[in-house]
């Protein structure tokens, strides 16, 4: 390579005084051989990013940014959550080359040279692809599949199986900060910068020690978190099923006319059964009718870019 790239490698860090040391060791020898083999720039880095963690995770980084010069570190005032920590370093930190990495390193480092060597055959984004699930319970595969199924019928674009293990040229970066969005969640929001990308796979290894953060209370709100970002798909159940009831009460009305005629009725229950449902139906639809305003309110208000430039001559 003629002219190697500086890389920073931004990993977010809650909780994590058991494995930090050893993930920092595995990450600055993959980086000095990257060096080594001029595939990056010599004043690459990794930059852990304290998320307010209340053991010794800030100490550690403290201690190794001393010991190695390859490592720097970002505190945040309180736990933000994964994404915006690790939005806080790709915005706080100088880079050619982003590449953003979970502090249990169960994301397979060594691929990092191939998002390295995609990005030189021109690739913006690099997309880190999960091949196989085979260390994850069934608990998490089933749930991970139905997230990535629901995503999908809601009309949000994810890579499947990808999760925040990716690389990020500087303009993606650039492109990113565009989005002033406060509900994050970046495997959603990287798709739309719409750069070219492809995908690299691996196999997610155990996590080393430490256990996860990300219980499956914060998965189910992180998955919510997405679809009601990303979609206004669920307020369009008022409008559908609201239609459906109209449409069923109109059924219903002529059985009910059916029964009044062959007399299996008492007095009343014919009106009375087809207005129920019919004002069921009107005032599901009517509430879908709000939904939809709703819905584009709170498209304008994220205030997205409405289009970022790839090239310029
Ligand atoms: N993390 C964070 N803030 C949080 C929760 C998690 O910065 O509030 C970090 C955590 O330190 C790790 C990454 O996000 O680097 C992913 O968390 P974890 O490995 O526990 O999730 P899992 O792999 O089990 O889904
Ligand atoms: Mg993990």
């Amino acid at each position: 390579m003629e002219n190697p790239k500086q890389l920073a490698i931004i990993v977010p860090a809650y909780n994590e005084e058991e494995i930090l040391k050893q993930s920092a060791k595995t990450l600055v020898d993959l980086l000095q051989s990257l060096i080594e083999d001029k595939l990056i720039a010599a004043n690459s880095y990794i930059c852990f990013v304290n998320d307010g963690s209340r053991d010794q995770t800030w100490q550690i980084i403290e201690e190794l940014s001393q010991e190695s010069k390859y490592i720097k570190g970002i505190k945040l005032a309180r736990n933000f959550g994964h994404q915006s920590a690790l939005l806080a370093g790709l915005f706080e930190m100088q880079a050619e080359l982003y590449v953003s990495i979970d502090a249990d390193l169960q994301d397979d480092e060594k691929v990092i040279r191939e998002m390295v060597l995609q990005n030189n055959g021109g690739f913006d984004v690099v997309y880190g692809v999960r091949a196989k699930r085979e260390v994850d319970g069934f608990l998490k595969r089933a749930t991970a599949l139905g997230f990535y199924k629901l995503m999908a019928l809601m009309g949000v674009q994810t890579v499947y199986n990808h999760a925040d293990f990716r690389l990020l040229s500087n303009r993606a970066v650039e492109a990113l900060k565009q989005f002033p969005e406060t509900n994050l969640f970046l495997r959603g929001l990287v798709p739309l910068i719409g750069f070219v990308s492809t995908s690299v796979f691996y196999n997610r290894k155990a996590r080393l020690a430490g256990e996860t953060k990300y219980p499956l209370r914060k998965m189910l709100s992180f998955a919510w978190e997405g679809i009601t970002s990303f979609s206004v798909q669920p307020l369009k159940i008022a409008t559908v099923m609201g239609f459906l009831m109209c449409f069923v009460s109109f059924i219903l009305l002529l059985y009910s006319l059916w029964a009044h005629y062959y007399g299996h009725t008492e007095s009343g229950w014919t009106s009375l059964i087809f207005s129920i449902y019919f004002l069921g139906g009107v005032q599901l639809f009517c509430i879908g009718i709000i939904g939809e305003y709703m819905g584009k309110v709170y498209k304008e208000v994220k205030h997205r870019p409405r289009f970022i430039i790839e090239k310029k001559l």
